[in-house]
């Protein structure tokens, strides 16, 4: 029988000195250094059935977020907020592990919304933490971070934003922007997105009403920002307010 074992451990060998693994169907990105990215030397370790989970606010989580994406001004106690740990495909099918900060009240929903994209191979390019871009929407959209959780008022009112309150999702922003008229000027955001304002295009990333993403959004009692009339904000969904 070692000879057996002798010849598995040399096959996966090979497996891990070409990078990339592929295990039902599940490709494991192979950079060691990069945060976010499933290791192929991991690969072993990575309970994919248990890899969408839903966790409290953790100490750990706490210090990354204290101070960033929950200022001190936040008035949603921490209690009603969730870390939840998901995985995500890119558009090259690579797998990636995701992280995202929601409200307690939606929790459930986002796993198994991003669990049936994941096996659908949606595409996802990022979800990481907003506190990695020091809780700056501008460069997380702008490095197409898809998102949740920012504590933040509604400029010139005393209203707390739907991501505020960890009630809004932004998907793949960067391909999704949004558009509004700000003193008659049209305003895009991110800045660098204007490239994907005509929807009409075709382009990797890009939402579409009646998509998977759309339509797993949508049965959750999502509202789509790519159907408002006031404006259009094609990377978001959010819960309304009536709810
Ligand atoms: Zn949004």
């Amino acid at each position: 029988m070692i000879w057996k074992k002798l010849l598995m451990c040399s096959a996966l060998a090979v497996l891990f000195s070409l990078g990339t693994v592929g295990k039902g169907g599940y490709v494991l990105a192979s950079e060691e250094k990069e945060p976010g990215i499933v290791r192929a030397t991991d690969k072993m370790e990575l309970d994919m059935e248990n890899a969408f989970y839903i966790s409290g606010i953790t100490d750990e989580v706490w210090k990354r977020i204290e101070g960033k994406s929950y200022k001190a001004d936040c008035t949603v106690p921490v209690e009603e907020l969730r870390y939840l740990h998901v995985l995500h495909k890119d558009l090259d099918g690579v797998t990636h592990e995701g992280e995202m900060i929601c409200n307690v009240s939606i929790a459930q929903d986002l796993i198994e919304i991003f669990k049936a994209l994941y096996d659908a191979g949606y595409p996802i390019e990022k979800m990481r933490l907003v506190d990695e871009y020091n809780a700056d929407d501008e460069a997380s959209m702008a490095d197409n971070n898809s998102s949740c959780f920012n504590f933040r008022f509604i400029s010139y009112t005393k209203t707390v934003s739907r991501h505020g309150l960890g009630l809004a999702v932004d998907i793949n922003p960067l391909y999704n922007p949004y558009i509004k008229t700000v003193k008659g000027k049209k305003s895009i955001e991110p800045a660098n997105a204007g490239a994907y304002e005509d929807r009409t295009k075709d382009f990797a990333y890009k939402l579409n009403k009646g998509d998977l993403c759309y339509n797993l959004f949508t049965s959750h009692g999502f509202t789509w920002g790519g159907e408002w009339t006031h404006a259009k904000d094609y990377q978001h969904f959010e819960i309304p307010k009536s709810k």
